[in-house]
């Protein structure tokens, strides 16, 4: 298969560091598919790779288990409805212990979406619940697929999953699908994204990150703002505090006495009334 932009590519790169980090003993998560979507991947994967793997290294490993523990958070305390936007080869759907009944969502490019369905229909892997696949653009209208053509409920609480994704769109591609995300959301829905700031862009395109950073369109430099003003209630996590809890060492991405301002947000929120834009395609 074609993979025809380096942002599905990177899809990869994760998916190799959650499979080196199932190899750890001390592991933060265990991902066993990661080892067969890298196994049918590309092979010019392992170039690619190890131009990432300077910069990111530790770093994947504990964003991802980061977002796993927000995730059975929410649905463990009755969150019946998961979307995550931009999935890539995320595994959540089958290898966390999700309550039977969560419904998850998972959005891509149509490329990637075929990819994984391919690798999963090969082993007959079952996820832990059901999981739906769609290909879209998130640059689109994959409100209008999500909302058509799956059972997604718009009815019902919804957590929300960015991670990975908003620094390849553009501003005005991430204040949309901010948008369309506070409009698809009941109140009691919750929101997790990843961002950088504008200091981590300069910082990275100077250094080895400079292969990640290239394609970077877009930074904020105030995401509780920023999200406010997008309906969303928002909070950003002390990453030496989440590494500390894990028995982590600070990767050198977020140890600030190394990057000086520069900043990858974690970030999780809640919907709050009725603020923000709400537009209508
Ligand atoms: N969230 C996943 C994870 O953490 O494993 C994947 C992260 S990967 C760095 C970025 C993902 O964003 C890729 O899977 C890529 O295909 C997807 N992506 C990039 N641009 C996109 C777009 N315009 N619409 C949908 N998905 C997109």
């Amino acid at each position: 298969m074609t993979w025809n932009t380096q942002s599905s590519f990177t899809a990869f790169t994760v998916a190799v560091e959650r499979q080196l980090e199932s190899q750890r003993s001390d592991r933060l998560f265990r991902d066993d598919l990661a080892e067969a979507f890298v196994a049918a991947g590309p092979s010019h994967l392992s170039a690619s790779i190890s131009e990432h793997a300077p910069v990111m290294s530790g770093y994947l490993a504990l964003r991802t288990r980061h977002f796993d523990d927000w995730l059975l958070e929410r649905t463990n305390s009755g969150i019946p409805q998961v979307v995550i936007l931009a999935a890539g080869l995320d595994a959540r759907a089958y290898r966390l212990p999700l309550p039977a009944d969560t419904r998850v969502f998972e959005i891509d490019l149509p490329e990637v979406v075929a990819f994984k369905e391919n690798v999963l229909a090969q082993l007959g892997t079952e996820p832990t619940c059901a999981v739906t696949m769609v290909g879209a653009d998130l640059r689109e209208d994959w409100p209008n697929t999500l909302v058509n053509s799956t059972s997604f409920d718009r009815t019902v609480a919804t957590a929300w999953l960015v991670e990975g994704v908003l620094p390849y769109l553009s501003d005005a591609d991430n204040d949309r699908l901010l948008d369309d995300v506070f409009r698809l959301s009941t109140p009691h829905s919750h929101l997790a994204a990843e961002h950088v700031n504008s200091a981590i862009t300069r910082f990275a395109k100077e250094g080895p990150g400079r292969v990640v950073a290239s394609h970077w369109k877009s930074a904020v430099d105030d995401p509780v703002g920023w999200l406010g003003r997008h309906g969303w209630l928002a909070t950003v996590a002390d990453q030496a505090t989440v590494a500390r809890e894990v028995d982590r060492s600070l990767p050198a991405v977020l140890d600030q006495a190394k990057t000086g301002n520069a900043r990858l947000w974690w970030i999780s929120c809640e919907r709050g009334g009725e603020v923000g834009s709400r537009p209508t395609r």
